[in-house]
């Protein structure tokens, strides 16, 4: 039975949320043929030129990482990217339901590991902290559950536009932020229903501890090397200006192997692959966390299991954009390699998934969530947004296939430790982990 269903979540009408524009960041675009007149001189372009100029042709990571996190131009530092005004949607942007789902799954895995007395949420990139926001919706609502642990809320966010909007989102108008940019904790402050709550820019600035991760259209911003097979071997994609027409950018190979290359597989097959170090450094770092304090992360995002080629495109007012166009303006983004992620985890956590957001949400229980709100409601509109956000999070032609949830979990957690042990209990504990199977309340 669902937990929702029986712990009565609320709020039970629905959260109003914006109308759902008919494009997402999972859809694909090949760059290269924008014509050159739709091709603004940009401060980044600017900066680029400037760049290439004095020192060469850039790698696409590179370009992605000063078109997306620059800190003075840089695409994510000072807009707010996200809804409807904005160049894309988010799930949580979508239906509150998504983020009630997450907060529960995070309880059902702190209840499953045995109830520690404190645990510290940590989201990377949170956008708008609609999605925390959701998550401490149902936290609060399920106070009598957690009344005795001590929760903490900690957000990675290189964004100060964002930060700005997630404190005004999340937090207690009355209690003053504590502000300090020199210091890893950029921000300190209380959320609305008074749990600490902290700004860094880097993962490895967050207080080791008991801690539950959460990383959603997170990696796939992460900047990617890409790399084309050619007869003398893998060779580059650089950026590069383009010889024929002014203030425009192109594509080029490497004339010989550069040092990314080591990120790929030997047995390789595909004759395009993108890697993304950063990523690899990241999920290190949390396997690493994990496997010594404990906790889980759900990382979900589109992406695939090592099998796609070129994925990397941009996004701009819910369209697809030419990512050498107009750079600074649009959103760039590549599919995760799931398979990549599993590999740096090896070894020091387990992993499960990637599956499929509408087998995930299934097994979550958004069917029983969605009948809830949707008797509670009376309102026509209401009813049609709710409906119209569990298609799009669902169908499998929208973001139901084209998204993936996947989890690091101490390995104790599937072979049951201590307190999990219970002998007449034969089925493997890789199946109670909720989400990757049916939610069962414990
Ligand atoms: N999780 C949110 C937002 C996704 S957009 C949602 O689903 O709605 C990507 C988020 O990651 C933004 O908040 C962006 O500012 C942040 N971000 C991008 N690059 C980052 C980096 N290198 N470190 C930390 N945050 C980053």
């Amino acid at each position: 039975m669902s937990v929702l269903v029986r712990s009565g979540v609320g709020p039970l009408c629905a959260v109003a949320r914006a109308a759902i524009p008919s494009i997402w960041r999972g859809k694909y675009f090949s760059s290269g043929n924008e014509p050159a007149e739709n091709n603004p001189v940009t401060p980044m372009l600017r900066h680029l030129i400037y760049k290439i100029k004095s020192t060469g042709p850039i790698t696409v990571a590179e370009y992605m990482k000063e078109v997306l996190t620059n800190p003075a131009k840089g695409y994510y530092v000072y807009r707010d990217m996200l809804g409807e005004q904005g160049d894309f949607i988010t799930s949580p942007e979508i239906s509150q339901i998504f983020g009630e789902l997450l907060g529960i799954w995070f309880i059902s895995e702190w209840m499953a590991t045995g109830k520690s007395t404190a645990f510290q949420l940590v989201e990377l990139g949170p956008g708008r902290g609609t999605l925390v926001g959701d998550i401490l919706r149902v936290f609060t609502q399920l106070g009598s559950v957690l009344k005795n642990c001590d929760i903490s809320v900690h957000l990675v966010e290189v964004s100060q536009k964002l930060s700005e909007i997630q404190a005004l989102t999340l937090t207690e108008e009355k209690v003053p932020l504590e502000r300090n940019a020199g210091s890893p904790v950029y921000m300190k402050g209380v959320t609305k229903s008074g749990i600490p709550i902290s700004w860094y820019r880097h993962l490895h600035d967050v207080p080791k501890g008991y801690s539950f991760y959460l990383a959603h259209e997170f990696f796939d911003v992460l900047p990617v090397h890409k790399f084309q097979k050619t007869p003398q071997g893998w060779r580059e994609v650089f950026i590069d200006i383009d010889p024929q027409v002014s203030d425009k950018l192109r594509f080029v190979l490497a004339p010989s192997a550069t040092p990314a290359e080591a990120f790929i597989q030997h047995d390789e097959t595909r004759d395009h692959v993108e890697v993304c170090p950063d990523a690899g450094v990241i999920i290190e770092e949390l396997s690493q966390r994990i496997a010594l304090t404990g906790g889980a992360a759900l990382v979900a995002d589109y992406g695939h299991d090592g099998t796609k080629t070129d994925t990397f495109r941009g996004f701009c007012g819910h369209k697809l954009h030419d990512v050498l166009i107009a750079p600074g303006t649009a959103d760039l983004t590549a599919d995760v390699d799931f398979s990549y992620l599993r590999r740096m985890a090896q070894g020091k956590v387990a992993s499960l998934g990637p599956i499929k957001q509408h087998t995930f949400l299934k097994n979550m229980g958004i069917d029983v969530r969605l009948k809830v709100l949707l008797d509670k409601s009376n309102e026509p509109s209401v009813r049609q947004q709710l409906l119209q956000g569990y298609d799009m999070l669902m169908n499998p032609k929208k973001m139901g296939e084209r998204f993936n949830f996947f989890a690091l979990l101490p390995h104790e957690r599937l072979e049951g430790g201590r307190h999990q042990r219970n002998a007449r209990q034969s089925k493997p504990f890789a199946s109670l982990v909720a989400g990757f199977s049916e939610l069962a309340w414990q």
